[in-house]
C-alpha cells in the first residue's frame, strides 16, 4: 500500500525540498547512490570491476526544466566516458540514460512550429528531437571506447518516443540497448519486436506509478508477465539483460537460458548498487555476467524515492533514522 504513496511523493516539489534537506538523508541515500561526483565513484568502479563485476553507470537528474540542463546532462555523460577511457574500462562499464534528463519532456521549438489548425501533428510531443540530439553524441563516444548505452524506461507516456530513439540509434549503433517493464500490458508485444530484431534488452518489473488501464497492479500478475516476457527474450535473437533482485526470477532466468541453449556470455544479470550485494558476487563467482547499475550525482531525489517505494522497510529505516537524530 505504501509504494504508490511514496511514488506520488516522488513527483512533489514540496517533498523534494523537505527530504533533500533532512539532516540524516545523505547517510541513508548513500546506500543506493554512492557518490555525487565522478571522483567519488571512480574507486567504486575500480573496486567492483576488480571483483569480476561489470557496471552500468547512471548520472541521476531526471527532473530537468531547461535545454541548458539537458546539455549539461549530455556533458556529464561525456565526461564519464572520458574517465572510463582513461581507466581503460570501456569493455566492462556501460552507461544507462534517462531520456527525460536529455530533454525529452521539454517543450521543443518543433512542437511550437507545428501547432495550429493546419500544421501537421508532430510525431512526438515535447523534446523528442532535443533528447535524440543530446543522446547521440553520448552513444557515439561510448562506441568509440568499446562500450554501449542502454535507454532506461520511464513512465508509459514516454515509451513510444524512447523506442523510436532506440530504433534510430540502432541503425548506426546496433548495440544500443533499451529497457522494457513487465508491469505494462504493451510489453509482451514490445519484447517480441525487440527479440526479433536482435536488440540488447533489459527486462525489469517497472518502478513508476502506472494506472490500471495500462499496467498490472498485482505483484503475482507482474511476476507472471515477467516470466512470459523473459521466455520471449531468451528464445529470441537478442541479448537479454535480466534486471531483478528476485531470487525466484533469477532461478527461472537460468532455467530459461539453459532451455534456450544460451551460453553464460549470451545473457546477463543486472542488479542495483546497494541491493543484495552478496548476490552480485555469488552470481559472478558462478560464472555469470553480473552488471551493477550504479547511480551517482547530486539530483538523487527521484531515484532515491523509487528505491524507497520498492521496499517500504527502507522508508521505515529512513523515518527511524530521522526520529533518532531529531
Ligand atoms: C539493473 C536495473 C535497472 C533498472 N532499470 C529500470 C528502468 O529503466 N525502469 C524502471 O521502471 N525500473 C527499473 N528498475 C527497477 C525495477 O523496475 C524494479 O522496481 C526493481 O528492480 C525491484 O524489482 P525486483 O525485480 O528486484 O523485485 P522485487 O519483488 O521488488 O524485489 C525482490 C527482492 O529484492 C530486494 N529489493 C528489491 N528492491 C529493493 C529496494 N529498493 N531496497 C531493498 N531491497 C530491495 C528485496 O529483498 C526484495 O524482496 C531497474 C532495476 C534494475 C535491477
Amino acid at each position: 500500500m505504501l509504494g504508490p504513496v511514496i511514488l506520488a511523493a516522488s513527483r512533489s516539489d514540496r517533498m523534494r525540498r523537505l527530504i533533500s534537506a533532512a539532516p540524516v538523508t545523505k547517510q541513508v541515500v548513500d546506500r543506493f547512490i554512492p557518490g555525487e561526483t565522478l571522483d567519488d565513484v571512480v574507486p567504486i568502479i575500480e573496486e567492483r570491476t576488480a571483483q569480476g563485476l561489470e557496471l552500468t553507470m547512471d548520472v541521476v537528474g531526471e527532473d530537468i526544466t531547461t535545454p541548458d540542463q539537458a546539455r549539461a546532462a549530455r556533458d556529464a555523460y561525456l565526461a564519464l566516458v572520458d574517465r572510463l577511457a582513461e581507466l581503460e574500462l570501456g569493455a566492462r562499464v556501460e552507461l544507462s540514460v534517462k531520456l527525460s534528463m536529455f530533454g525529452q519532456a521539454l517543450p521543443s521549438p518543433a512542437t511550437t512550429l507545428n501547432e495550429g489548425p493546419r500544421g501537421p501533428a508532430p510525431a512526438f510531443q515535447g523534446g523528442h528531437e532535443l533528447a535524440l540530439a543530446n543522446v547521440r553524441p553520448v552513444v557515439e563516444a561510448a562506441a568509440a571506447i568499446g562500450t554501449t548505452v542502454t535507454l532506461d524506461a520511464e513512465d508509459h507516456t514516454t515509451l513510444d518516443s524512447m523506442f523510436a530513439i532506440h530504433e534510430g540509434l540502432r541503425k548506426d549503433f546496433p548495440q544500443t540497448g533499451c529497457v522494457i517493464q513487465a508491469y505494462l500490458f504493451r510489453t509482451e508485444a514490445d519484447a517480441r519486436r525487440l527479440a526479433a530484431s536482435g536488440s540488447r534488452v533489459r527486462l525489469v518489473k517497472g518502478a513508476y506509478k502506472e494506472p490500471a488501464e495500462v499496467a498490472y497492479q498485482q505483484k503475482h500478475e507482474i511476476d507472471k508477465a515477467y516470466v512470459r516476457i523473459l521466455r520471449t527474450l531468451m528464445e529470441g535473437e537478442g541479448y537479454p539483460m535480466v534486471g531483478s533482485h528476485d531470487p525466484r526470477l533469477i532461478s527461472i532466468a537460468q532455467e530459461l537460458a539453459r532451455r534456450a541453449g544460451r551460453k553464460p556470455d549470451e545473457y546477463e544479470f543486472q542488479m542495483l548498487y546497494g541491493i543484495r550485494s552478496d548476490e552480485h558476487l555469488r552470481l559472478a563467482a558462478e560464472g555469470h555476467r553480473m552488471r551493477v547499475y550504479t547511480a551517482f550525482g547530486t539530483d538523487w531525489y527521484g531515484y532515491f524515492m523509487r528505491r524507497l517505494a520498492e521496499k517500504p522497510a527502507n522508508l521505515r529505516f529512513f523515518l527511524r533514522s530521522m526520529v533518532s537524530k531529531g
